[in-house]
C-alpha cells in the first residue's frame, strides 16, 4: 500500500486549462475587443443559466464583487453585517470598504458554516445583511437563513467562493439569496485567471451592480436626470472600475463547459477519502449536512487536539510533499481586525476548528496516484503522531 515519499510536492488546489480554453483566449486576442466586448454579456448569461439566476455582473475578481453586492446591499458607516470569521479575508473586507461594521457568528461544529441560531444572537437594529460563507463548497442552510433576513428585514449575501456547482434541496447555488458570488481564482472551479461574478434575481440590485463596476456611471435613458444627446452619459454614483475583460470572459465560457466534469471528479475524490480515511479515530472527516451536495472545494480534515498536535501533523504532511494548507485563521484575529476601533466577541468553536483543522490536496487534474499518494501519507503520519503531544 505504501507509495513511498512524493517526489515533487502536490499542492492543495490548481487550474486545469486544456487546449479549449487556450484557444478560446487567443481568439479574442484576435478579435476587435479585448475588454468590453461580447464576451462578458455570453459568460454572464452562462453562468446566470447555469445556476438558475435572472441576472449575472462579471467582476475584475470576487472581492471586487462582493464589494459591489456590499454597496448593492446599501451598507455604509454604522451598518453591521453578519459573517462567518472562518473565511477568506474578503467576506468581511468587503463590509470595510463600504465603511460597515462586520460581526462575526459563530460556526456550526459539524459543517463549519455560520450557525443560523448564532446568527440570530448577533441580530440589532443596525443589521443590514449577513454575508454567508459555502465553506469547502457544502451550502450554508439558506432555507433557514433566508427566513432570518426575511423575518429582520436584512440583505442575504452569500459567498459562494466555494460552491459553483453545488446544490441545496435540489436547487443550484446562486438563486438562493439575495446575491451571490463566485469567485474564478485558479484554485476555484474554474477559472479567468482573476475574475469574480455577482448573480441575482432582483433589477434593482443588477443595476446598482453594473453602475458600481463602471465608475458609477450609467447611460442607459431611463436611469438618467436629463439627457443632452446620444454621447450623454451621468455618473450618479461613486463606483470603481471593476470590469472584467473579454480575455478572461472567453476562458471561463470554455471552462464553463467542463464545470460539471470538474466538480463531478473532485466528489469522486472526496468520495475515495472519505472511504479510505474513515474509521480512523481523532481524525475527523467532514460532515455532510442533509440535502446539501457540495462541490469540494476544499477536503478539511481535523486532528483532535487530545490526539494530535496539529502543527506536528502539518509539518509531517509538508515533509511527505502533501501541500497541505489551514482555511482559515479567523478574521477577527487578524492584526488589522484587532486594531479596529471595536471589538469581536471570540467564537469559541471557530477557534478550536482553527487549532485542528488541516486541508489536504483536492483538485480535479490530480491523478488516482496523486489521490493514493495523500492517502498513504495520512496514513502514516497518523499512526507515527498520534498519541503524541
Ligand atoms: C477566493 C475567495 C474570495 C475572493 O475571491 P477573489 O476572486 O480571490 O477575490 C472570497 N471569499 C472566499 C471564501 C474565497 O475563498
Amino acid at each position: 500500500m505504501e507509495t513511498g515519499k512524493r517526489s515533487s510536492l502536490l499542492p492543495y488546489g490548481q487550474q486545469w486549462l486544456d487546449e479549449d480554453d487556450i484557444n478560446a483566449v487567443v481568439e479574442v486576442l484576435r478579435g476587435d475587443f479585448i475588454t468590453q466586448g461580447p464576451a462578458i454579456k455570453a459568460f454572464e448569461s452562462k453562468v446566470a443559466k447555469y445556476v438558475g439566476a435572472m441576472y449575472a455582473v462579471a467582476f475584475t475578481n470576487g472581492t471586487a464583487a462582493l464589494h459591489g453586492a456590499c454597496y448593492a446591499a446599501g451598507i455604509g458607516p454604522g451598518d453591521e453585517v453578519i459573517t462567518s470569521p472562518i473565511t477568506f479575508l474578503a467576506s468581511s473586507n468587503s463590509v470595510l470598504y463600504q465603511g460597515g461594521t462586520p460581526v462575526f457568528a459563530d460556526i456550526d461544529m459539524r459543517t463549519y458554516n455560520i450557525s443560523p441560531e448564532q446568527i440570530e444572537t448577533k441580530i440589532t437594529d443596525k443589521t443590514k445583511a449577513i454575508i454567508a460563507v459555502d465553506l469547502t463548497g457544502q451550502p450554508v442552510e439558506a432555507d433557514r437563513i433566508s427566513m432570518i433576513a426575511r423575518d429582520h428585514n436584512l440583505i442575504f449575501i452569500q459567498d459562494a467562493a466555494h460552491s459553483l456547482g453545488a446544490s441545496y434541496n435540489g436547487h443550484k447555488v446562486g438563486g438562493l439569496a439575495d446575491m451571490t458570488m463566485f469567485s474564478f481564482h485558479p484554485v476555484k472551479h474554474v477559472t479567468t485567471g482573476e475574475g469574480g461574478m455577482i448573480v441575482t434575481n432582483n433589477i434593482e440590485f443588477y443595476r446598482k451592480l453594473l453602475q458600481f463596476r463602471n465608475h458609477g456611471m450609467t447611460r442607459e435613458p431611463d436611469e438618467l436626470t436629463q439627457n443632452d444627446g446620444p454621447w450623454y452619459y451621468e455618473m450618479q454614483a461613486l463606483g470603481y472600475n471593476y470590469r472584467m475583460t473579454d480575455m478572461q470572459a472567453a476562458l471561463g465560457i470554455s471552462q464553463m463547459d467542463k464545470l460539471d466534469y470538474f466538480v463531478a471528479r473532485r466528489r469522486e475524490i472526496a468520495d475515495i477519502y472519505n472511504e479510505e480515511l474513515s474509521n480512523m479515530e481523532g481524525l475527523i472527516l467532514p460532515y455532510q449536512l442533509e440535502g446539501t451536495q457540495s462541490s469540494w472545494h476544499l477536503y478539511v480534515t481535523r486532528w483532535e487536539a487530545n490526539y494530535f498536535d496539529r502543527s506536528e501533523v502539518f509539518q509531517a504532511l509538508r515533509n511527505e510533499n502533501i501541500g497541505v494548507n489551514v482555511h482559515y485563521i479567523p478574521v477577527y484575529n487578524q492584526p488589522y481586525y484587532k486594531q479596529l476601533p471595536y471589538s469581536f466577541e471570540p467564537c469559541t468553536h471557530a477557534e478550536n476548528y482553527y487549532r485542528t483543522a488541516i486541508t489536504i490536496p483536492l483538485f480535479p487534474k490530480m491523478t488516482d496516484d496523486d489521490v493514493s499518494s495523500v492517502i498513504a501519507a495520512v496514513k502514516s503520519v497518523y499512526r507515527r503522531y498520534k498519541g503524541k503531544k
